[in-house]
């Protein structure tokens, strides 16, 4: 048993080390989706690469050139806000963005395996979760309580701003948005022993954004792009 795990493991590493990397660099991979959700803003969509043909192609491999972090909300459906198609985009989503095993496990994968140079978490306006967070003393039902004690932190560090007159209380639940995805981002760039990894050798690049629930437009933090 322990031969056959140690094989496993090796087979494992094999892999990983086999893999190559997507072509698009993070920056390219930036820019790609910056130009897909001003033609979704603008109402330019072009739906690329949903065609049965691209069914086909992709039925043989995927090679995603980014990955999303994103909230579950049906109203952020990352493939249609970016104007992307089958086999762009490699998305984990959860409410509130919150990341445990699973979701670590499968942006690893992306990562690693499949080879995306860039990663964004993206939060959204008037997050039903973060709202949650921010109301932290008022009890919540089963695992909602998990997306709650995951954004709490993030919602509490607002708190005091809201308390010493820096925020107004109609931002508090939009500011804690953006704290949210700023710790969720280094949350991912800590992250041992694959992404904490491929941060420090530059293979990586690990972005915050904000998308407007009002106007469709995805806003990169800025504090979030040059690290
Ligand atoms: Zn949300």
């Amino acid at each position: 048993m322990k031969n056959a795990l140690f094989v496993f493991a090796l087979t494992l590493a094999v892999d990983l080390s086999a893999q190559t990397r997507n072509p698009i660099t993070a920056e390219q991979a930036l820019e790609r989706l910056k130009a897909g959700n001003k033609r979704f803003v603008e109402g330019k969509t072009i739906h690329p690469r949903q065609s049965p043909e691209r069914v086909r192609e992709v039925a043989k491999g995927q090679k995603p050139y980014a990955i999303i972090v994103g909230c579950a909300d049906s109203r952020v459906p990352n493939e249609i806000i970016f104007d992307e198609g089958l086999g762009d985009l490699f998305i984990v989503r959860t409410a509130g963005q919150v990341s445990a095993a699973a979701s670590f496990g499968s942006i690893e994968f992306a990562e690693a395996v499949l080879g995306a140079n860039l990663i964004v978490v993206l939060g959204h306006t008037e997050c039903g979760a973060v709202a949650a967070a921010c109301n932290y003393q008022k009890p919540v039902p089963g695992h909602i309580i998990t997306l709650v004690n995951a954004i709490k932190p993030a919602a509490m560090r607002v708190e005091q701003l809201l308390k010493a007159g820096q925020i107004k209380q109609e931002d508090f639940v939009n500011a804690t948005v953006r704290e949210n995805v700023r710790t969720q981002v280094e949350q991912l760039r800590t992250l041992e022993p694959i992404l904490a990894n491929a941060v420090r050798t530059g293979e990586v690049k690990i972005v915050g954004a904000v998308y407007n629930l009002a106007t469709g437009v995805v806003e990169f933090l800025p504090e979030t792009l040059n690290p």
